[in-house]
């Protein structure tokens, strides 16, 4: 089988080549076409040294953010295109930088440097994949292996414990045995890395279809991560289990599904740093969690609640609870869409400046429009400005003769 270049990276590496260096597409693309899969990207590798990648490229726009560890970005036809020297990482005492960098001239030692063998392969403008550490018979037995020994690999970088499990989730490889040993062994180097890396790696894997699987087959991994998950009782990490299961590849639903059975979520995502956004949506989906979907009247108080895409609500409480009908639920969200019947303030027909001519003031006036959203939510009253201020008019009246 021969891979596909597209013109755009062919040019570069012609250009490299003809100035009498060698240039590989490696990692990534090589592994995905390989396997019929869509390429997004493209890392290309050479024997050039930076300076002479930047002597070699002076009319096209370069970008010289990673020049330190060898990489220099190509703008190719409007394409940003990664070019780095052969490197060879050297000492990696931190377990998650090498010490220093060193550039080389062996193609076979800038694939050592790599991960796993399926991630390992380069491939020439002439179709001619090299393969020194036999990715290709792993791919195709579709397993995940380190190179070298998996126990140093990981020890070097233990952040690839977790690429290990995001490709196997993503790929629905299995992971060879001796690796698969080692990153269970290795897991309390993951303490090493920064949570920001950690949560990138994790909200990847959680994206994967194949994620519901390994988590539970690797939890005692997703426990160093997360050590509130070692509390969680086993009865209930069963649960969990089940319910990532029933999931959808959305991450933040896979999130809140996991952090519902454990204490002060809020707080595990502040030490995992997340973003105040991503937490935002996953304590809301977490505070409606018991919320009723029977009737249209609970629909249009979560539409009304909620601070996400309804559909993504949907999925996050059928997958919790298995007697739920999405299609049921989407239906009537439809329904109240199609109909676009009053579920928020701001589409109530009465506004704040109403209630400040009828006299209200201060929370007087959110407490009122609280409670004509609730009569028109549900259909206690129509969603009318005569109706809905007539209606406070004659509960003032009653309140003032009841307090008499
Ligand atoms: P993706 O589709 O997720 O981008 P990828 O294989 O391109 O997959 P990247 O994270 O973009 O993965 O890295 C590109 C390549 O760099 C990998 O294929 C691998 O060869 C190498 N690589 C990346 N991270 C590491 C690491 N932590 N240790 C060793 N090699 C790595
Ligand atoms: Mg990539």
């Amino acid at each position: 089988m021969k891979i596909e270049i597209p013109s755009y990276v062919s040019v570069l590496m012609n250009v490299l080549n003809e100035n009498g260096y060698e240039c590989f597409i490696v990692g990534g693309a090589v592994r995905s076409a390989l396997l019929s899969l869509p390429v997004h990207d493209y890392d290309l590798t050479t024997n050039a040294l930076p300076v002479q990648m930047k002597e070699v490229f002076h009319d096209f726009r370069t970008i010289e953010t990673g020049i330190q560890h060898g990489t220099l970005t190509v703008m190719s036809d409007h394409h940003p295109v990664e070019i780095t020297t052969y490197r060879k990482d050297a000492g990696y005492s931190d377990h998650r930088h090498p010490d220093r960098v060193e550039f080389t001239d062996a193609l076979k030692e800038d694939c050592a440097r790599r991960d796993f063998t399926i991630n390992a392969m380069a491939c020439g403008t002439d179709g001619k994949i090299h393969d020194f550490f036999n990715g290709r018979e792993d791919l195709e037995n579709r397993l995940i292996r380190c190179i070298g020994i998996p126990q140093e690999r990981f020890d070097e970088d233990a952040l690839r414990i977790l690429r290990a499990l995001r490709f196997a989730a993503r790929l629905g490889f299995s992971i060879d045995e001796k690796t698969s040993d080692a990153l269970l062994s290795c897991r309390a180097l993951l303490n090493f890395i920064s949570m920001e890396r950690i949560r990138d790696e994790l909200m990847g894997l959680l994206e994967a279809p194949g994620a519901p699987a390994l988590f539970e087959q690797y939890i005692k991994v997703f426990e160093t991560i997360i050590p509130e998950l070692k509390d969680c009782p086993d009865t209930e990490k069963e649960v969990m289990f089940r319910r990532l299961a029933n999931s959808v590849t959305d991450p933040l639903i896979r999130v809140a599904l996991i952090l519902c059975s454990l204490r002060d979520p809020a707080q595990i995502m502040k030490r995992m740093k997340f973003s105040n956004h991503e937490t935002d949506i996953v304590m809301n989906l977490l505070n409606l969690k018991e919320r009723n979907t029977d009737t249209s009247s609970d629909i249009r108080r979560i539409i009304r609640d909620l601070k996400t895409e309804f559909e993504r609500f949907a999925r996050f409480v059928c997958a919790m609870d298995e007697s739920k009908n999405y299609a049921a639920i989407m239906k009537m969200h439809e329904d109240i869409i199609n109909a676009q019947q009053c579920c928020t303030l701001r589409q109530l027909a009465v506004k704040g400046n109403d209630l400040v001519q009828a006299g209200l003031k201060g929370r007087q006036i959110s407490e009122a429009l609280d409670l004509l959203l609730e009569e028109v939510i549900d259909m206690k009253l129509p969603n009318d400005r005569t109706a809905l201020l007539d209606y406070l008019k004659q509960k003032e009246k009653a309140d003032c003769s009841a307090s008499e």
